[in-house]
């Protein structure tokens, strides 16, 4: 399922820049922190702190032919390690997975479905337990390559991916995974102004939770399908200096952070 996308969807993803549903799932933020499943963002604290939750494992279950790159998932432990203190590490586990969905997803569908498998507790003693779901199908809108759906779990389409590879492989679905994926966990580390205010000014005026910097894996074209439309060259696989100073400001309670499940 590589290199399908048509010469006239990308002319028309150019003409009609199509509008951004947001690769935040879901909108009824009081809702989901009452039952307990939480915001993205809702464990940043828990996951920035190394005092408590000392190791982080990030459950990847995935359905037959969904597997990710392993550029993508050693990429994401990566960037994690480098903003979280975790003493024990960050451990990725894999999970073939039948998620019993037909059809295309909602972001409720995600949630559903994540918690029905995960396969630990997401705060389990001294470990927190972050999933991110790799399913067959796409999204309702299947132009989102994406979701974070609440304060542990993402979904990454993977049929999308594939179709969102540009022309002559630049950007290769394989790039294109490598920077959803960690634009999604910085969803769930709070990025951008998710559960604080940041003292710069770099979430974007007309796409909020997102970047302005097309040089931040936390920009908001990330998200969607039209991605190679938007930026020419290599596409951004890190948080660039805002995204790390937000986190430092967090972690070290500069910067006051709300909707937390866990507080140090
Ligand atoms: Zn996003």
């Amino acid at each position: 399922m590589k290199g399908k996308q048509s010469f006239g969807f990308a002319l028309m993803a150019l003409l009609i820049l199509p509008a951004m549903s947001g690769c935040l799932g879901g909108s009824d933020f009081v809702e989901e922190l009452l039952n307990e499943k939480g915001i993205p963002g809702g464990l940043t604290l828990a996951c920035l702190d190394g005092s408590t939750y000392t190791k982080l494992v990030i459950e990847v279950d995935y359905e037959t032919g969904h597997k990710p790159e392993s550029s993508s998932t050693d990429m994401l432990a990566e960037r994690l390690e480098q903003v979280c203190d975790k003493p024990r590490g960050v451990e990725i586990v894999f999970a073939l997975t039948d998620f019993e969905h037909e059809g295309s997803w909602t972001a409720q569908d995600v949630r559903d479905r994540g918690w029905a498998t995960k396969d630990a507790d997401v705060r389990d003693g001294s470990t927190l337990t972050w999933q991110i779901i790799f399913p067959s199908n796409t999204y309702e809108d299947d132009n989102v390559l994406g979701v974070a759906v609440d304060a542990s779990t993402i979904a990454i389409f993977g049929e999308s991916v594939d179709e969102a590879e540009g022309f002559f492989g630049r950007p290769s679905s394989e790039e294109v995974e490598n920077s959803v994926v960690v634009h999604e966990a910085g969803h769930l580390l709070g990025l951008v102004n998710l559960v604080y205010t940041s003292p710069a000014d770099h979430e974007d005026s007309e796409n909020k939770g997102h970047s302005n910097n097309e040089d931040s894996v936390m920009y908001w074209a990330i998200e969607s399908r039209s991605v190679g439309s938007f930026i020419s060259g290599d596409l951004p696989t890190e948080f660039d200096q805002d995204d790390l100073d937000d986190m430092v400001g967090l972690a070290d309670g500069s910067i006051s952070c709300n909707n937390q499940l866990w507080r140090p």
